[in-house]
């Protein structure tokens, strides 16, 4: 599932270090004078965004080529994360499995979703995702609590006194509560990692401190010597799934607006997936006693399965006669996102790249035919992608693509003010060729971190994470000693 889905907060330590990137180095955007516009000036807008095709200057053009490239080369720079990754998923899935003293883990399975195994993974492979899958042992109710995300989740009869999932229930015995499922997966994680190693012996992890309406247990990757910068974060998410002969919820009921795009037939398929919940409250103030122990809907998996499978026909991306630029479209939006997030922390951090990722959809389902997408027609597609986010932050409507009644531009999900201020932010990425698209930090190539007991003539590498370079131990030493040597020649010369 996608960290946003989650958690709207960006990640704290998430500001660009290097602000040297953005042109905008005051930000131009007033907010108040944004408010002020008249509805009518606003249609006008918003029609004109939404008119055929959108002219792109061949400068523009090639900047959003050059980009996307530049992604795709960053994303094959993973392998060492992901090793690392997966060993602890493989280990703490043993350890879950094993466990004496909590029987409702046992049965745990990891869904594979997120970004990183979507393959549209931004600036670095640093970040990911797990969710942790848990049965429900019986029928569910559930009760809506917003229109349709948030949920309160009952057990429809009572549950046998010996059932695992007993200890998880209030006093009432029929609400399962959300934080005591979490508390729980903190507490097993930490206990894995008393006597968990990481396979590089020179890093470890770390539990993060718990940050209110997060669903996740999330941990970092950190150095056992030097910077304590973190390498790598990951977020274990536990997931209750709903058996799907129970059917998702009312809300989303239909199933999402895709039969011209994918057809009926995939509608049919998606609605017959088992649908997950994971433990986030609600956000806001004051909640009544359900809302503290509220669910969220997630379909972060029904998201992977259509990105992967994105096609009007089933040939598409099959070949490279075939190749279309959705996935780059996205990555290129995402990118966008980070950048504006990172150079704007405070005023977008309402802001996420679900919000990317939801215009995403709806684009794909109104611009359905494969041939719309052609590879060719990439920074087209891109800025017609763009132009639609831009259109649902101006008209504050950005529907959930699958519980349409929630809108992630209300007032509640998204402040007026943050929302003000993305329409302008955008608006004014367009007008000056997108200079946010690419990102400040080069990406840390995380793999040079060598085992040294690999082999003893094996160069030592050093990272610096604040600048993302990475430094041979040996290079250095010849690089010192190259300048040891032009200063003298300079002193020498000055004399
Ligand atoms: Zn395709």
């Amino acid at each position: 599932m996608e960290r946003e889905d989650r958690s709207v907060n960006p990640r704290e330590d998430g500001q660009r270090k290097d602000d040297s990137k953005g042109k905008l180095s005051t930000p131009r955007l007033t907010p108040a004078r944004q408010k002020q516009r008249a509805p009518q000036q606003q249609a006008v807008e918003v029609s004109r965004a939404e008119e055929g095709p959108v002219s792109v200057s061949p400068k523009l053009s090639n900047w959003i080529k050059l980009n996307s490239k530049d992604l795709k080369i960053r994303q094959t720079d993973r392998s060492w994360a992901a090793e690392v990754v997966n060993d602890f998923r493989d280990n703490l899935l043993k350890f879950l499995r094993s466990n004496s003293d909590q029987p409702l883990f046992r049965k745990a399975e990891f869904l594979t979703t997120g970004s990183y195994f979507e393959k549209v993974k931004i600036h670095s492979p640093d970040e990911f995702d797990m969710m942790l899958k848990l049965q429900a042992p019986s029928r569910l109710d559930m009760k809506e609590l917003d229109g349709g995300l948030f949920y309160r989740i009952d057990f429809s009869r009572p549950t046998r006194s010996q059932s695992p999932i007993q200890a998880f229930l209030l006093e009432n015995e029929r609400t399962l509560s959300s934080s005591k499922i979490l508390n729980e997966m903190y507490r097993l994680v930490r206990k894995f990692l008393k006597t968990y190693k990481v396979p590089d012996k020179r890093c470890y992890w770390e539990v993060n401190r718990k940050r209110p309406n997060t669903p996740a247990v999330t941990l970092s990757l950190l150095r056992t010597e030097g910077n304590s910068d973190e390498l790598i974060s990951v977020d274990v998410v536990p997931a209750l799934e709903v058996h799907p002969c129970q059917g998702w919820p009312l809300a989303a009921r239909n199933g999402p607006a895709v039969d011209n795009w994918l057809g009926k037939k995939v509608r049919q398929e998606i609605k017959s997936l088992p649908c997950y919940f994971v433990p986030k409250r609600i956000k806001g103030r004051n909640l009544s006693e359900d809302a503290k122990e509220s669910w969220r809907i997630s379909f972060s998996h029904v998201e992977k399965k259509i990105i992967t499978s994105h096609g009007n026909t089933k040939t598409c991306c099959e070949s490279n006669a075939t190749k279309c630029c959705r996935k780059q479209c996205l990555m290129l939006l995402k990118s966008l996102i980070e950048g504006l997030k990172q150079r704007y922390p405070k005023e977008l951090h309402d802001l996420c790249s679900y919000h990317g990722k939801t215009a995403f959809l709806h684009t794909l389902s109104i611009r359905f035919s494969d041939s719309m997408w052609d590879r060719q027609k990439l920074p087209a597609c891109f800025m017609h992608l763009l132009r639609a986010l831009e259109n649902h932050a101006c008209q504050g409507d950005l529907p959930h693509f699958f519980v349409p009644n929630c809108n992630l531009f209300s007032p509640a999900a998204f402040p007026r003010k943050a929302l003000d201020f993305l329409v302008k932010a955008l608006e004014e990425q367009r007008m000056e060729g997108l200079p946010l698209l690419k990102p400040a930090t080069p990406v840390p190539p995380l793999r040079l971190i060598n085992t040294p007991s690999e082999d003893a003539s094996t160069e030592m590498s050093t990272y610096n994470p604040s600048t993302g370079a990475v430094y041979s131990v040996a290079l250095m030493k010849k690089l010192a000693v190259v300048f040891a040597i032009a200063s003298a020649l300079v002193i020498f010369l000055c004399k």
